[in-house]
């Protein structure tokens, strides 16, 4: 197996010239349409010909950039092409007819869909913001490309943000944090969202930030030592049983750090110590053997073996966690997965589109995007925006728990959530109804918190009263607070109802 060569993006996309993205595209797979890439990239940069960007340089390194991201994230021709031509229709004569004629209907769809986007302000207040990011989710189901345009060129503007005042720094940087980060995250496409967490922490808090990277840098050579030693160990063990995998380094992200040091009080030394691992296998039964390897010859840490290869994320994740102590003391994580699981987790929904594999079932694909469409449903009906953000903010963030119906389809719930929460997740009237529950065959509280793999069955009743205002104060998921607020508001409404016409009435009497 080989290696994929992944600088970080700062070296790789930063600036890039015509002939570095050229040069890229000579190497790239045959499937693409190079010809038609390289007519596109022509027609971009004589139609930016003279405008700069706000760092002096001529403004095509910005469209090449994010082409280039596309790129590397083995995108289709088509949305390579939008890439180069994202900004043409904005800041350019060109019109949408002429821009169809040169490259055809889906090409300037996408490009007018990232303009679409561009055009919406995000402005500072929550409200409206919410309001734009509905839209956008929206959008989006027409063509979830537009997104991953919109991502990359996210992303590069976030890479070149040096040359831009201080303060719209930071605004740009809050933006990414709260609208961008968590898309790359439900789609899945973790190189885009790591990049762009590091970014952000260096414009949002740049002294956390620099000394992250200092700490880090102090100990990178007794790190790689050891992470050397541990490849060699892990290479002889898995020859010694005949199977074959590519161990990798991975180097934590200074964004996952500094969230470790929210997390953890004390023993911040080892945090910067951070040792993680990848074994990159040919088959799905490999990765099980693996696992047993290691767990033979080191000591797992307790509660960290997480198995998502048996339940995968809502984002298609999927790989075998463990943390393993060395005799040295020294902690290290391992992700163990096969090579197709590997490209599902760092390039999402991306992965879909790629050159290299041609095109996929549409059965397949709709089945990826069904969480996105349920984020959608989710939302749609709230009327109040401020909610709807610090909604999607909670569900997009805080850890998730996984429990089956029982017919054994897998639910995403928020962590802590109750069988209250399951049940409207079900259906709102299965929520409404709900008078009991079993976890495990067993019957359990409705405050009861789900764990992981919890086996629920929801008992309902036609004569129950209802949901009860209390149940707001356990229930974790959005979508449960939205339903039960929505009945108690209706319920209200009628004993109002009902209060104001037995007033007309005494009044008729007297
Ligand atoms: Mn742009």
């Amino acid at each position: 197996m080989k290696e994929a060569q992944h600088l970080p993006a700062k070296e790789r996309f930063k600036v890039v010239y015509p002939e570095k993205f050229l040069a890229e595209l000579d190497k790239a797979g045959k499937n693409l349409d190079k010809p038609f890439i390289r007519r596109a990239l022509e027609y971009a940069t004589k139609s930016h010909e003279g405008q700069m960007r706000q760092s002096g340089e001529p403004y095509i390194i910005h469209p090449i950039g994010v082409a280039l991201i596309l790129l590397d994230l083995q995108m289709d021709t088509h949305s390579i092409c939008a890439g180069l031509l994202h900004d043409v229709l904005e800041d350019t004569p060109v019109t949408e007819d002429e821009m169809t004629n040169e490259f055809g209907e889906t090409v300037t769809q996408l490009v007018g869909g990232v303009t679409k986007i561009g055009k919406i302000k995000f402005s500072s207040k929550a409200e409206e913001q919410a309001e734009n990011l509905r839209k956008m989710l929206l959008a989006m189901t027409d063509d979830v490309r537009v997104i991953l345009i919109k991502l990359a060129d996210r992303l590069h503007n976030m890479l070149t943000l040096g040359a831009v005042p201080p303060q719209k720094q930071r605004r740009k940087a809050q933006e990414t944090l709260d609208v961008f980060v968590p898309l790359a995250h439900r789609l899945g496409i973790y190189r885009i969202k790591t990049e762009m967490e590091d970014l952000c922490l260096r414009y949002i808090e740049p002294n956390v930030y620099f000394d992250l990277v200092r700490r880090v840098a102090q100990k990178r050579r007794s790190r790689q030592r050891f992470v050397d030693d541990l490849t060699t160990e892990i290479n002889g063990l898995l020859n010694e049983h005949s199977i074959e995998a590519l161990i990798k380094g991975r180097p934590k992200t200074f964004y996952s750090i500094y969230k470790k040091t929210l997390k953890r009080t004390s023993d911040l030394a080892d945090i910067y110590d951070l040792i993680g691992l990848r074994v990159i296998t040919l088959t799905v039964a490999d990765c099980y053997s693996v696992l047993g390897l290691l767990h033979e010859r080191w000591k797992p840490l307790q509660n960290r073996f997480k198995d998502y290869i048996a339940v995968p994320k809502a984002n298609q994740y999927r790989s075998l966690h463990t943390t393993l102590i060395h005799p040295s003391g020294q902690v290290f994580e391992v992700q163990i997965r096969t090579e197709e699981m590997d490209r599902i987790a760092e390039e999402g929904i991306a992965a879909h589109w790629s050159y290299k594999e041609g095109g996929k079932s549409a059965a397949d694909f709709h089945h990826k995007l069904s969480w996105l469409k349920q984020i959608i449903e989710w939302h749609k009906d709230v009327a109040d925006s401020a909610e709807f953000i610090e909604g999607l903010k909670v569900d997009l963030f805080e850890n998730q728990v996984y429990v089956f119906t029982p017919e054994g389809k897998v639910l995403e719930l928020p962590a802590g959530a109750t069988p209250i929460d399951f049940a409207y997740s079900i259906h709102t009237e299965v929520g409404h109804h709900c008078v009991g529950a079993q976890v495990n065959g067993k019957m359990v509280p409705l405050t009861y918190q789900l764990q992981n793999g919890h086996i629920v069955n929801i008992l309902t009743s036609k004569t129950s009263k209802g949901p009860s205002r209390d149940w707001l104060d356990v229930v974790k998921s959005t979508r449960a607070k939205q339903k039960i607020k929505a009945w108690l508001k209706r319920e209200n409404r009628e004993v109002d109802l009902a209060r104001g016409r037995d007033i007309v009435n005494e009044e008729l009497q007297k």
